[in-house]
This record gives C-alpha cells, structure tokens and sequence, in this order.
C-alpha cells in the first residue's frame, strides 16, 4: 500500500514539473519573446539533469543495465555506491570523445608522464544506456545554448 503511495506521489511530481514546464511554454507562445523561450528550455533541462525520475541504468562490467531508481538523468541511484561515480565518468567520457580520437596517439612508454592526461585510476569501468545518454546530452545542451543565448542577449542590450 506504501508503494502504492509513492508510486502515485512519483507520479504526480512528473506531473507537476510538465505542467509546470507546458505552462511556461504556453506564457512563452503568448508573449512571444526569447526570454520566455529560454525559461522553457531552462525549467525542461533542468528537470531532465537533475529532478526526473528515471533509472539509474548503469552498465558495470557484464551485468545488465541497473534499473533502479534515480533523480534526474544525470545522477545514478543511491543503493549501490559506486555506480554514481561511473555515470559521471561514462558521460563525461563520450562527451569528449571525438576530440580523443582526433589526438594523435604516440608509443605508450614514448611521452614523458606530466604530458599525458592520465584518467582517474578506477577499478571499475562501466558505461551508461544509450537513451539516457541521449538525453542528458540533449538536456545538457538546451542548457548550454540557453546559457550562451542569455549572455550574448545581454552583451547585446
Ligand atoms: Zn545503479
């Protein structure tokens, strides 16, 4: 009965965030500025990244996908530790892959250690669902656009 509660409060929490975001949208298309438009996209990636309820879907080793809970879709769950900090790393990880594929590789023992980059010695690698990559991008992005958008609005003023 308690689960069905939570369920119910989860759901109605969503509920509220899209409303909330459909009514900006809406105030948005009535006035008819930017600077709605970017409140829009603000609130949606902002719940995305960190307010959404989702699953942790963390993929360490050969196991499956970690269904269990999380808020928003840059954070992991809290029941198994350890999964929060290979999200991180998987995400940061693709975001900057093409530029680590266009860095020239030279012999591994060739370049002297305080030029390379070594990343963060961990045990355990993992990665991330491909959806829930996806989106988090996407929201990061929204985000990132709005941001530059706001500032170069202000510049400009
Ligand atoms: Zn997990």
């Amino acid at each position: 009965m308690t689960r069905g509660v939570l369920a119910m409060a989860k759901r109605t929490r969503r509920w509220v965030w899209w409303t909330g975001i459909a009514a900006v949208g809406a105030l948005a298309l009535y006035a008819g500025t930017w600077r709605m438009w970017a409140l829009t996209v603000l609130t949606w990636s902002m719940y995305e990244l960190c307010f959404c309820p989702t699953v942790c879907s963390v993929t360490a080793g050969e196991g499956r996908a970690c269904h269990k809970d999380a808020r928003g879709r840059l954070y992991a769950c809290r029941a198994v530790p350890g999964h929060q900090q290979i999200k991180t790393e998987a995400l940061w990880r693709l975001t900057g892959n093409p530029f680590a594929r266009l860095r020239p590789t030279y012999g591994d023992g060739g370049g002297s250690p305080a030029h390379r980059r070594a990343p963060a010695p961990s045990g355990e690698h993992g990665s991330v669902e491909p959806n829930q990559r996806l989106m988090a991008y996407l929201a990061a992005l929204a985000l990132v656009v709005v941001v530059v958008q706001t500032v170069v609005g202000f510049a400009m003023t």
